[in-house]
């Protein structure tokens, strides 16, 4: 048996086995999208032309086609991994995120993603998981379950100030209050969950250099933005609209790029969004 011959059986054996065949991500790698959902909703529920709302039929139909593309999920330290130090991952990659812990996230994303065999990045603000002990124990059953659980700081506030709209309490953040939102929160998931919390996600997008430097000193080693979709206008420093929204190698760990997914982005917008990069409105 020739060594050629030994290479190509190897490599059918692992193409047929059901393994995820790895690349070393290269120039022409078109990076990783990082997906940002909020509330997932039965029909009618809440109004759907509210900010970062998506019906279940919709999320169903997305994930289902990821999955039926090949698409594999990784988890923020896959990711981190893979932009910092080109580490392999799945050919076809996606990060799945959840923002704010919705009651949506135990009822119908998790039993989703189990289904697919997926996993996904959950950001949860721990003042609200203080108060709600079914929440708390939910998201510590899906951490044990092998999901990401990662912070959203104590109490979303807006810390970088910016944008804001009803409801939402705000404030330019002193350093003080901005270390207690970053650190406590890290703090409490830790113990909370038995594990090392190293990413965070800015509640409303809201950031600047310095909360950026102070979340380093903190001990995050990765840091997401949001991209804002067409009924999310809120978020306030979202990047370039025209820029390609994937997450390639090498990048900065502490600007890592998400798409926000809502009702506003239609099924062909979102095929086309995982295809070429860009979320364009018809
Ligand atoms: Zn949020």
């Amino acid at each position: 048996m020739n060594y050629r011959f030994l290479f190509l059986l190897i490599f059918i054996l692992l193409a047929t086995s059901g393994w995820p065949i790895f690349v070393l991500a290269g120039k022409t790698d078109p990076g990783v999208p990082v997906l940002l959902y909020h509330r997932i909703t039965k029909d009618r529920e809440v109004p759907l032309d509210s900010c970062c709302v998506l019906p279940e039929k919709n999320f169903d139909e997305q994930i289902d086609y990821l999955y039926r593309q090949g698409y594999q999920t990784i988890n923020s330290t896959q990711l981190y991994n893979y932009i910092t130090k080109n580490k392999p991952i799945p050919m076809k990659s996606v990060v799945l995120s959840f923002d704010d812990s919705y009651a949506s996230d135990y009822e119908i994303v998790f039993p989703t993603l189990k289904k697919y065999g997926y996993t996904g990045v959950f950001f949860a603000i721990t003042g609200d998981m203080v108060k709600n002990k079914k929440s708390a124990g939910r998201i510590k059953e899906m951490a044990e379950a092998k999901m990401d659980i990662e912070s959203h700081t104590v109490n979303h506030y807006y810390l970088g100030g910016g944008k804001l709209s009803g409801g939402v309490r705000s404030l330019t953040a002193s350093v003080l209050l901005a270390d207690h939102e970053l650190w406590d929160s890290r703090q409490y998931l830790e113990k909370a969950l038995d594990k090392k919390i190293k990413f965070l996600a800015w509640p409303g997008d809201s950031y600047n250099e310095r909360l950026v430097a102070l979340a380093k000193e903190d001990g995050y080693i990765g840091l997401f933005m949001a991209k804002p979709s067409r009924t999310n206008n809120i978020f306030s420093s979202g990047y370039n609209q025209g820029q390609n929204s994937f997450n390639v190698y090498p990048s900065d760990p502490f600007y890592l790029k998400r798409i926000n997914i809502d009702n506003s982005v239609t099924f062909e917008m979102f095929k086309n969004l995982m295809t070429t990069g860009h979320l364009v409105y018809e």
